[in-house]
């Protein structure tokens, strides 16, 4: 049974509970963040320390707790369900009040979850054989740079993805890809220019996506932040994604036709491989 934290607690999975008045619940007030775990360790914990931050100053949700705090429950966590490798999942949300549009006063005390998944991320099936994406319109709310538990469309997306015989969805807004449902999204044209949406009001600012582009980089990669659109992509020599849960992911097909000859290709394996090893290093 796991360890859950919730509001200064350590209890069994099946305690952990929260009020039915709570703000997650009934408007989807809350932020959170995925991090992952290698090696019993936090992989880029201030980068995903810095984005709730961000997240919870745009929705003018003060928060008493330092990174130290988070990191201690954090630590506490992976080690009281012996995490090797897996997530860890943190939210907080704007707390417990009567049901209203507008928001309680700021002394409400935030709700503030956390719990561990235990699950292999460097030996994955999906990244040895590459995914496969199919194209949704995307509908979400136009602050997708702010990380909220509002996961209905995302989640709708990726389940009209599977019914396309798809792995995952990768979300367009006018003609262009913004993202993945759950991760940023990549092209690498002919002459190796790794292309990626710019950062704005339309994605999330993924914490993979920036240590992936400084590795990119460093190896002399030639990198494009801008907009590209669905054709574009098909045209495409390679494709892949980044998150915290699948690091580099390499994408073999985009709405039924093939990238590049089908396979994983080089600048998505090497830049895999190149990640983990970095975030192996600098993992605490
Ligand atoms: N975009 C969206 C919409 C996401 O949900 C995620 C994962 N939370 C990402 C991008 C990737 O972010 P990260 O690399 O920080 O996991």
């Amino acid at each position: 049974m796991r360890t859950v934290y919730v509001n200064g607690d350590y209890v069994s999975e099946e305690d952990a509970k929260v009020s039915v008045f709570d703000r997650g619940f009934l408007f989807a007030d809350g932020v959170y963040e995925v991090t992952s775990v290698l090696d019993g360790k936090l992989v880029d914990f201030p980068g995903h320390c810095a984005r709730l931050r961000r997240s919870l100053g745009e929705l003018a949700m003060g928060f008493p707790m330092s990174d130290e705090d988070l990191l201690a429950i954090h630590r506490r966590l992976v080690v009281e369900n012996q995490i090797q490798e897996g997530l860890i999942y943190l939210q907080v949300t704007r707390g417990v009040a009567e049901r209203d549009f507008l928001f309680p006063p700021e002394e409400t005390p935030r709700t503030v979850v956390l719990f561990t998944q235990a699950k292999p991320l460097i030996e994955s099936a999906s990244a040895a054989r590459g995914q496969k994406v199919a194209t949704v319109e995307d509908l979400r709310w136009s602050r997708c740079d702010i990380k909220t538990v509002q996961l209905l469309y995302p989640s709708m997306a990726k389940m009209e993805a599977q019914s396309r015989g798809a792995d995952d969805a990768w979300l367009v807004r006018e003609g262009e890809v913004t993202e993945g449902s759950s991760n940023n999204a990549y092209i690498v044209l002919e002459d190796g220019t790794i292309v990626t949406r710019d950062l704005s009001n339309v994605i999330l600012s993924g914490i993979t996506r920036r240590a992936v582009l400084k590795c990119a980089r460093t190896l002399q990669m030639k990198v494009m932040e801008r907009a590209f659109s669905v054709e574009e992509a098909l045209m495409a020599v390679e494709a892949f994604t980044t998150s915290a849960s699948g690091f580099v992911m390499p994408v073999v097909e985009i709405d039924g036709q093939k990238i590049g000859d089908g396979m994983p290709g080089p600048t998505a394996k090497h830049l895999r491989e190149v990640y983990i090893a970095e975030m192996r290093k600098a993992a605490i």
